[in-house]
């Protein structure tokens, strides 16, 4: 039930980028921003609740235009495509939507879902049934039988975890429509895929195919996404009408001016990369890629801020839902990311979590930003996140998140759950074991 909530005293951040506004109130009813400003100015009822703001930041919440909510912070693809049922898939997702919730997320878009279960997930938080985020999402990806990255994994055809193979434009057309069919938001294809034994992602779809996605996708008016982690895929993707571009690594001057020039939206996705250059030797994650992750933040980066100063939206997606990016903890790394390499200013970054994420939820109307008779999700951070764009991560400092016009609570133990028989996949060993390793 939506409450009503005074909020005296914050420092506003609107998210459109507009500079902050101090000592400023923010009046919430009935689901929605009710007023913003002096207080005196509101006819509050005496019953509702008041928060004091005083030395803190008040914002919409963040909304995570990249996020798998049903892979259960996944450590491998093995695990990933063989290892997990669709019913204790969507009964795992329902606790991990309250951490991402509870980390300030209040909404956010899933690509694409492990059996296909995002919009029914999507259906039963917008009904009630369970709590969550407002979700945008995709059914499963696309996927032509070279596999995306998950390679030899991926079956010749049919349809395995959260992806759909398709081998003609035929196929294409005919899945897009099914998955609009099923409920998708957003049709997701894996433009570029890794062969084993050749080096990066080649684009694994002929311009034909994404195309014929696209076409049949926009006829039913559902936009496109892409995973595009070479050069080449970048432009063909942009010029042939996908929407929003994730990744866009090695984008070079061509993919570039395709981009600006087909006004497409580019969602990075630093964060997992980041995570594994930074952190990866902590948890034992493949050695020896951390520079090779550096490089491609730096060389992409490079280019996105180019992209930035012509003008396309960047959007800020976490890849939560991985091993490296748990939910609930990495949700707005990307905004850091985006003041240190892409030399953004705290008030733009958080813009590509707020404005510019609604436009991923396509709710840039309702949602977003903090303007009266807007919905009402909205974070309080303790101190000004203005100077100091790491305190977004760090929950100590969330004192607040109000999520349709009422107060998440935030009390109690983090979720988390015990072993699942047959969940997670188990390693005979972590070495070869030698006759000489042995008796060494
Ligand atoms: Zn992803």
């Amino acid at each position: 039930m939506p409450e009503e909530i005074l909020i005296t005293n914050g420092m506003l951040v609107d998210g459109n980028g507009t500079a902050p506004v101090s000592e400023t109130s923010l009046w919430v009813r009935d689901g929605e921003i009710a007023g913003i400003g002096n207080k005196d100015n509101f006819k509050v009822s005496p019953d509702a609740v008041v928060i004091d703001a005083t030395g803190k930041t008040v914002m919409p919440g963040l909304i995570d235009s990249h996020l798998h909510s049903t892979f259960d912070d996944v450590q491998s693809n093995d695990e990933l495509f063989f290892h997990r049922d669709s019913v204790m898939s969507a009964l795992v997702t329902t606790q991990n939507l309250v951490k991402i919730l509870r980390s300030g997320v209040t909404g956010f878009v899933d690509p694409d879902t492990a059996h296909g279960i995002g919009p029914a997930i999507r259906n039963a938080i917008e009904a009630g049934v369970i709590q969550g985020p407002r979700m945008k999402t995709g059914v499963q990806a696309l996927l032509t039988a070279v596999g995306g990255t998950a390679g030899h994994l991926i079956p010749d055809k049919g349809t395995v975890g959260y992806a759909q193979i398709v081998n003609s434009v035929d196929e294409v057309i005919m899945w897009t429509r099914r998955h609009i069919k099923y409920g998708a938001d957003w049709i997701k294809l894996h433009a570029t895929g890794s062969l084993s034994g050749r080096p990066g992602e080649l684009m694994v779809w002929s311009r034909e195919e994404v195309r014929a996605a696209c076409n049949a996708a926009k006829d039913l008016g559902v936009p496109v996404m892409a995973h595009c982690r070479n050069p080449e895929s970048v432009k063909i993707c942009a010029e042939e009408g996908v929407s929003l571009i994730l990744h866009a690594s090695f984008m070079d001057d061509e993919g570039l001016e395709a981009v600006v020039e087909n006004d497409v939206a580019i969602c990075p996705t630093f964060t997992f990369l980041a995570n594994l250059a930074d952190f990866g030797s902590k948890v034992g994650a493949s050695p020896g890629m951390e520079d090779i992750f550096r490089g491609e933040i730096e060389q992409t980066a490079k280019m996105i801020r180019k992209a930035y100063d012509a003008g396309i939206r960047l959007v800020s997606g976490s890849e939560s839902g991985f091993a490296l990016t748990p939910y609930g903890h990495w949700h707005a790394r990307e905004l850091e990311i985006f003041v240190e390499v892409l030399g953004l200013s705290e008030v733009e970054a958080i813009t590509t979590a707020t404005k510019n994420g609604a436009w991923t939820m396509r709710m840039e109307d309702h949602l977003g930003t903090l303007e009266e008779g807007k919905l009402a999700d909205v974070i309080i951070i303790d101190g000004d996140v203005t100077s100091d764009i790491t305190m977004l991560n760090d929950k100590s400092r969330l004192t607040e998140v109000i999520s349709r016009g009422s107060r998440v609570d935030l009390s109690g133990p983090w979720p988390e759950h015990g072993s699942i028989p047959g969940w997670k996949v188990g390693n005979w060993a972590a070495e070869i074991l030698t006759w000489g390793k042995a008796y060494e």
